[in-house]
């Protein structure tokens, strides 16, 4: 990774200084820098022999780069490489899996209850079955009384139709 600049006259990223002399230089993501000039994006520790992170052509340390990233809402742990965002929230692809068959929906369409449970198609609608319309709606118009009343309230426990909610698949790197 580091080496002395292929020709005279590069000009250090970070300072627009030249880099002459052996050892002095080295390149990161296209890009040429004085080794003192090649630090981390927060921190500015030197990156020199350090394993860098580069995000949108900014380098970070490995502890800063953990930093700034996103935890999955199931396991609390710092995502790493693809994030699968859905419901508004960002998950490892491999812990967003079905509440009912905890299999994996990366990639797969999904939808959620009115409890954000994750639910994979088939077992929304096996749990969420349609109820048979018309029992609960049931009304009992008292007689004499004009109707008055007669279409409050729809029963108790009603499902609540929920509309599924596509998940949107965003990837980084
Ligand atoms: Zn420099
Ligand atoms: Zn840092
Ligand atoms: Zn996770
Ligand atoms: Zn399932």
């Amino acid at each position: 990774m580091e080496y002395s600049p292929p020709i005279d006259g590069c000009r250090c990223s970070s300072c627009g200084e030249n880099v002459v002399g052996e050892g002095t230089g080295c390149t990161a993501m296209d890009q040429v820098f004085h080794v003192d000039c090649f630090t981390c994006t927060t921190c500015g520790s030197k990156l020199r022999g350090k394993p860098f992170y580069a995000m949108e052509k900014k380098a970070y340390c490995e502890p800063c780069y953990v930093n700034t990233l996103e935890t999955c809402s199931v396991c609390s742990q710092p995502i790493m490489e693809r994030i699968l965002r859905a419901t508004g929230k960002a998950y490892h692809p491999h812990c967003f899996s079905c509440v009912v068959c905890h299999r994996s929906l990366d990639g797969i369409p999904f939808t959620v209850d009115a409890a954000n449970q994750i639910h994979c198609i088939e077992d929304f609608h096996k749990k969420f079955a349609p109820p048979l319309l018309g029992v609960w709606g049931a009304h009992h118009a008292r007689p004499g009384t004009g109707g008055d009343g007669a279409h409050r309230g729809a029963g108790p426990g009603l499902p609540r139709a929920v509309l599924p909610l596509r998940g949107l698949w965003l990837s980084t790197l």
